[in-house]
């Protein structure tokens, strides 16, 4: 291992910030100098509440959103509100919130954690597809929706999705193109988020 000219304790912080997405090694370098400098409650507030997140936040056992450990499954899965036939597929738990802000789909989710990286050692077993299928062989879910980002990784795993779920005969749809191709589902508005999902089309 090249020599940082850092102690190991800081060493170990950096490594362990490098290893957050998007933090390159010189963002961890600049993150471990401000939380070196900082007050020591302000770092381990960050501390704590990354323990406290690991200690009281699971997935559903239904659809993968995040949920505390007291529930096996999450607020949407228990609302007897919501359509518990309709499911849509999304990524991650943030675009489940992303659509969630939209109010406009009273359906219920499936989060992949993730999608088909295959250049990052991605592939259908690091996601909840075998989950999937046999959430839709259960026999109740009349429609899934497609809501995987509109770029190239996303359409990848929704037609990966698709292809498993073939015989299945549910009806597959996915989101309108009201979304610009390339966009990411989590910034998007919510008005574009709304036209996506009432303009869905069959996948
Ligand atoms: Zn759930």
């Amino acid at each position: 291992m090249a020599t940082t000219g850092y102690s190991a304790v800081v060493d170990r912080l950096m490594n362990a910030l490098g290893r957050l997405p998007g933090i390159g090694a010189r963002s961890a370098e600049r993150l471990a100098h401000h939380l070196l400098k900082c007050p020591a409650e302000e770092a381990l507030e960050l501390a704590e509440a990354i323990r406290a997140a690991k200690d009281h936040i699971r997935h559903c056992e239904i659809c993968f959103h995040l949920t505390e450990v007291d529930h096996a499954t999450c607020s949407i899965c228990r609302d007897p509100r919501r359509d518990q036939t309709i499911v849509c597929v999304v990524e991650q738990s943030r675009d489940l919130i992303a659509l969630e802000k939209a109010r406009t789909f009273g359906g219920v989710y499936h989060v992949l954690l993730g999608r088909l990286a295959p250049l990052s050692g991605i592939g259908p077993e690091q996601l909840t597809i075998d989950a999937l299928a046999a959430r839709v062989q259960g026999g109740t879910i009349r429609e899934l929706i497609m809501a995987t980002n509109p770029n190239l990784e996303g359409d990848g795993t929704a037609l990966l999705v698709a292809n498993r779920l073939a015989d299945t005969n549910v009806p597959i749809t996915r989101l309108a193109r009201g979304l610009a191709s390339g966009s990411v589902l989590e910034f998007a508005n919510k008005e574009m988020l709304a036209d996506a999902i009432n303009g869905r089309q069959r996948f």
